[in-house]
This record gives C-alpha cells, structure tokens and sequence, in this order.
C-alpha cells in the first residue's frame, strides 16, 4: 500500500507543522530526479501483477469463518526464500493494511515476451500455495475483495476488541488491533486521516433492499458503544462503516507497467485512465459489507469515502479560513487530468492544485501538463511522517515526493523511476477487483497487458473527457452494471495518427491532428458486450486484441492459453458468466439461512468462504484439464473479422512496442 518508512511516526499535530516541508522538498525531489531521467529510454517493456489476499480461519464445528490475524508470522515464512536469494525468488510478499492480508507480487517482473503469458496463472498458483504452506490447519489464503462480515461481532480470530473511546481508528465495528501490527504505517495513516478530517471517517453504502429489509433501514448502535456519533452521522437506507479498515481492508488486483521512455509512459496513463471504471465493472467482486448486501457491486468508493480526510472546509461545508483550498475528491479516488499535453482538452473538470508548486515545477524545467498533475497530488498534505525522515538531501532522495505520491490512491498511477535504480518509467493500473482463482486473475491481468501492446502497435485512442471517465465510475459500482448498464466510450479508436506520429506529437507536445473541436460527437455510449465483444459500428477491445496476437509470432501452448483468458473476459462481457459479485449475491438470496432482510449471517459466510475456498481450487484443475487440451490455435471469431477490416486499412507500424516481431 505504499512506502513503509522505518522509523518513528510523528503525532497528527507534528505531522501537519512539517506539511509544507515536506511538499517544498518533496516537489524539488521530483525536479532532481527529471532533471536526471527524463531522457532515460529504451528501458524496454517489464509489467507484473499485485495480488492481494486475505487469510481466513474455519471452524467447521462452529460453523464460522473468521479472518486470521496472522499475517506477521506468515510473511516472516514468506519473505525468508527472498532473504535468502534477494536476485531469485519465485514471488515477493509484502504487508498490507490489515493483519489478515498478504500482497504477493513475481519475484521479478515479466517481459515483453509473450511467453511469459504462460507463466502468469502458475506463479498466481504458487504464490497461493507459498501462503497454504505458512499457515495453520484450517487456516486457507482466499483472494476476496471485501470479507462479507468484516467489522460484525467476533470476525476475527483471535478475537479482538474495539476501543471506541480510545486508539487509531475509535471504530464502533472494527477493532485497532486487526490493522497490521508488524509496521507503524497502517496505524498512523488510520490515526492521522481521521484526526485530519476532525472526525471518524463516514462510509456510506446503500443497501440491498430486499423484501424484509425494514424500511427505512435504521441501525441502532447503542450496544455498541456508540456516543451518539453514529447514530447521528449513518444515513437511513445505508450501510454505514467508521473506519480506514473497511476500505483498505479490501483486496485487489493491480498490474504495472515500465514504458520505454517517459512519454510512453504518459500515453498509457492516458489510454489507461478510460478504461478503469470498464474493468472495474467486469471485475465487480465486492457486494456485501458489515454484514448486509449492497446495492453495490465494487469496493472503490469504500476505499474512497474509507481515507477521505478532508476537512469541512476542503469539503466545502464551511467557509474556507484555516484550509487552503476546496477539493472535489477523496485522496482514494478516480484521477483528475490527462498526462501527455496532447489529450489537454479532455481534461474537462476542474483541477485543484497548488499554484506556487505548479511555477516551481515549471521553473524547474516541467511541462505545464506534467507540472499540473504533481502540483495536484501536492494539494495534500503529509499523513504519515517520520521523524528520522524529516531531513533529506533533495539531489538523491525521493522519500518527501513519495510521501505525497503514494498516500494519492487514484485510479491510475505514474511512477518515476527510483533513484539510482534500473527501473524506468511506469504506470500503475489499480482499479481492478480481485478474482477468486488464480485463472481468472491471470485472465484479467493478461487482457490489460495485451491490450496496452495493442495500443501502442496500433495507436488506438480510448481518450474521451475526463467528467465521462467520472460519469462511469459511479456507473461501474452499480449492481449488476455489467449487464445493465450503459458506459461511455471512443466511437472511433483508430486515430489518424499513425504510432510514430503520437511519439512526434508527443515529443513537441502538440498534434495538429488531434483537434479539440466536436468532442461530444466522439464517444457514445456502449454496453460492456459492444466495448468488449464489438458491435457492427465498434470492432471491441477483444477482437483488437486478437488482432493484435495475429500479427505477432506465438507459440501454440502460450496462444491455447490467452484465448482462454479471454474467452473468460468476453463471456463476463456478454452477461454468459456472471460476475463473481453477481455470483455472491445469488449464493446469498439463495441460502436457506437467508431471511430476505439482506442479512449475511454468520453461517452463510461461512458455507459461502467455504464453497469459494473448495470452488476456487476446483476452478484453477478445471482451467489446467481444459487449458492445454486443445492443442490447435482457436478459430478467429467473427467479430474478429470486423476488427481486421478495420485494421487492414491502418497498416499499423509496430515500432514502439517491445517484444514481438516488428
Ligand atoms: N487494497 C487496496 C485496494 O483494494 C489497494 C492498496 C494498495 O494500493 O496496494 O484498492
Ligand atoms: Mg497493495
């Protein structure tokens, strides 16, 4: 989840003298390091996946499912093969925010060969192995995105007890002691969000209203210890959480990119950023929480309402007198701009940014677009901070620029490379829910990949206005948006401009051919089946992709394997599979313990962890028995064709991807 600084944490009061030093630093920490690399290329391309998973304990006696807190101990067991071979490990593993969850990334990242593709879902499958091995009996690693009880009675084992009164969070639900223990971090951030707001963070849910949900729904917290403040602050209809855990206590799947060069880079934040709410949505996993089913499908806007710090007066509540400016948006959010100058007029909302920050950067050599977004990031202030960190040398640290960096949580993020390091230029792409089955992660995580290279072999343009990007966020955690709903999308993704004709404009920041007139005639809006699957006035992100596999060399067992994959992210277009929240719902509305009142009880948690855990195993031999029994490349669908007429027209040049033929 970011820097883990060692060292002291400083208190919130502490915290916030130092913000300005921090930011001053931090942004000439930025500038030294551009000033060094912003010429850095031919790094070629290198992407890896972050799994996050969470440890579950059963008691098949009691019937209970409950979220170990052993994640300590276990990433002690994991991280050794690291320690031991720092250069060749099969998988790293990290802390995450809560001290039931694990993060495990390859042990090095993946190339440009498409090869490497068939390696994806083992590693996935060996990382969940690598956990099974650290943990008790009974205890099993699920990649689930949101624990359907987390924050209801004994949830936790061992149990733990909230502290309303007293400690990081004073959640009413979530207790200090299931934040993970083993770095300072994950505690401090939890203290210092809710002290910076001036209150416990709000999370409002709406629930599922099924037959017997009462109506309106009102909780009564009283036993709970609450003083009031709930009972004041939660909405009716909703589900309503206090605390940083009920958000960042929710698991994903993210991949990162290294780009050849810095404007790369800034073309797949761009080309990227559009299609975050899309696999948002086609990855929906997360529709129940504390206990109720929601009437929502995706975890983001948790995470999102879960560390928003703001003040009332950044909020907008009050008058602004002690803060500095207004802000739209939690610091978990959705991204404001466009990176590279040439998507400018997309960038239709208002950014909020420090301006004396902005001329720095621009003093310091930084194009307007570049020097706007870091002066956006840099409107926050410092939320965790080390007392051992406070003074740096700005030429070779970068410890202050992160600070800022890593505590924005935004959709897409744009990483310079680390000082004195071999890594160069990347973007991260955070939207997605995690899967339960390492093949169907391995799935998603593959599509994204593959379509980047498609993007860049075929300079496809997904760029619409960013308020649009914005619309289909709020629409991706609709329920059972896949299928219902309508998202907004580039009518015409093949642009004028040929692939060297982007790096040009790129380069000078302009593109004569890219005009900024019309722009509502450009996107429409789609089903997920159009964007996916093509439609007669669309080809579809998938046939684009194979495409894109028929002009490359690939071997028979690497190309069996993608087409499975994507057959999986063509199916959940199409509503053919469901989503795995519509497929929690279901389980749910359909157990013989559900009472219609949208009440996950504590026994259908367990046969529902219980079915994923037996499930998920199951689906991953299923996807090995089918995986490499066909030994003969897939036939070309029908929709592809479509695509190829398109295609055939644009002659692409294939000179700025890495790893195929060219
Ligand atoms: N667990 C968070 C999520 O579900 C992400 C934390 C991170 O940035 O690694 O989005
Ligand atoms: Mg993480």
């Amino acid at each position: 989840m970011g820097l883990l600084s060692e060292g002291s944490p400083l208190s919130w009061e502490e915290t916030k003298k130092h913000g300005d030093h921090v930011r001053k630093h931090g942004i000439q920490q930025f500038i030294n390091q551009y000033k060094k690399l912003k010429s850095r290329s031919r790094d070629i391309l290198y992407w890896g996946d972050e799994v996050e998973y969470m440890l579950v304990k059963f008691d098949d006696e009691k019937k209970t499912a409950k979220l170990s807190l052993n994640a300590g101990e276990v990433l002690d067991n994991l991280q050794q093969c690291e320690k031991l071979c720092p250069q060749d490990h099969p998988s790293t593993w990290r802390p995450e925010y809560a001290g039931y969850m694990v993060e495990g990334t390859p042990g090095k990242p993946y190339g440009g060969l498409l090869a490497h593709f068939n390696v994806v879902e083992s590693n996935m499958r060996l990382r969940r192995k690598e956990i099974q091995q650290a943990l008790g009996p009974n205890e099993v690693p699920l990649s689930l995105t949101s624990y359907p009880r987390l924050g209801v009675g004994n949830f936790s084992d061992p149990e733990t007890k909230t502290t309303p009164e007293t400690g990081a969070s004073k959640s009413i639900f979530f207790p200090d002691e299931v934040i993970f223990q083993g770095h300072p971090r994950f505690r401090t951030l939890s203290r210092n969000i809710r002290q910076r707001k001036g209150g416990k963070v709000e999370i409002q849910i709406p629930i599922f209203k099924d037959k017997k949900t009462p109506s309106p729904f009102i909780e009564d917290f009283s036993a709970l210890g609450d003083d009031g403040e709930a009972a004041r602050t939660a909405k009716p209809d909703h589900i309503y959480m206090d605390c940083m855990g009920f958000g960042m206590g929710c698991s994903c799947l993210q991949v990162t990119f290294q780009a050849c060069n810095i404007d790369e880079s800034r073309l797949l934040y761009d080309q990227l950023a559009p299609l975050c709410p899309i696999m948002l949505a086609l990855s929906a996993a997360s529709p129940v929480y504390r206990g109720y089913l929601s009437d929502i499908d995706a975890r983001w806007t948790v995470i999102s309402q879960s560390v928003d710090d703001r003040t009332d007066e950044e909020r907008g509540k009050k008058e602004l007198k002690n803060d500095r400016f207004q802000i739209h948006k939690s610091r978990y959010d959705s991204i404001d701009s466009y990176l590279s100058p040439i998507y400018k007029c997309y960038n239709d909302i208002e950014l909020v940014l420090d301006q004396d920050l902005c001329d720095e950067l621009q003093k310091g050599g930084i194009d307007e677009t570049m020097a706007r977004h870091i002066a956006h990031l840099f409107i926050r202030d410092p939320i965790s901070l080390f007392s051992e960190k406070l003074n740096q040398n700005d030429e070779e640290d970068t410890d202050h620029f992160e600070n800022i960096q890593s505590t924005n949580w935004q959709t897409m993020r744009f990483k310079p490379p680390p000082p004195n390091s071999s890594i160069g230029w990347r973007v991260e792409f955070r939207p997605m829910e995690v899967q339960l089955s390492s093949f169907e992660n391995a799935a998603y995580v593959t599509f994204i990949v593959l379509l980047t290279r498609a993007v860049l072999s075929y300079g496809l343009n997904f760029v619409i206005p960013i308020s649009k990007v914005d619309e289909n966020m709020r629409t991706a955690h609709k329920r059972d948006a896949v299928n219902k709903d309508m998202f907004y999308f580039r009518k015409d993704v093949f642009t004028d401009c040929s692939p060297a004709d982007v790096a040009k404009c790129m380069a000078s920041g302009k593109c004569e051919r890219i005009k900024c007139s019309n722009i509502q005639d450009e996107y429409t809006q789609m089903t997920m089946n159009e964007i996916f699957n093509g439609s007669d006035d669309f080809p579809g992100l998938i046939p684009l992709v194979k495409q894109y596999l028929n002009s490359v060399d690939i071997d028979i067992d690497t190309s069996c394997t993608i087409q499975n994959y994507l057959k999986l992210i063509s199916k959940r277009a199409s509503g053919a599979e469901p989503t795995i929240a519509k497929c929690i719902r279901n389980f749910v509305t359909n157990h013989p313990d559900y009472k219609q009142d949208s009440v996950v009880s504590e026994e259908i948690n367990y046969d529902l962890l219980k079915l994923i855990h037996e499930k998920t195993d199951n689906c991953e031999t299923l996807s090995t028995d089918t995986k490499f029994s066909s030994k003969t490349k897939d036939d070309i669908p029908t929709a592809l064709s479509k695509a190829e007429k398109y295609l055939a027209q644009k002659n692409p040049q294939k000179n700025m991807t890495n790893g195929h033929k060219s």
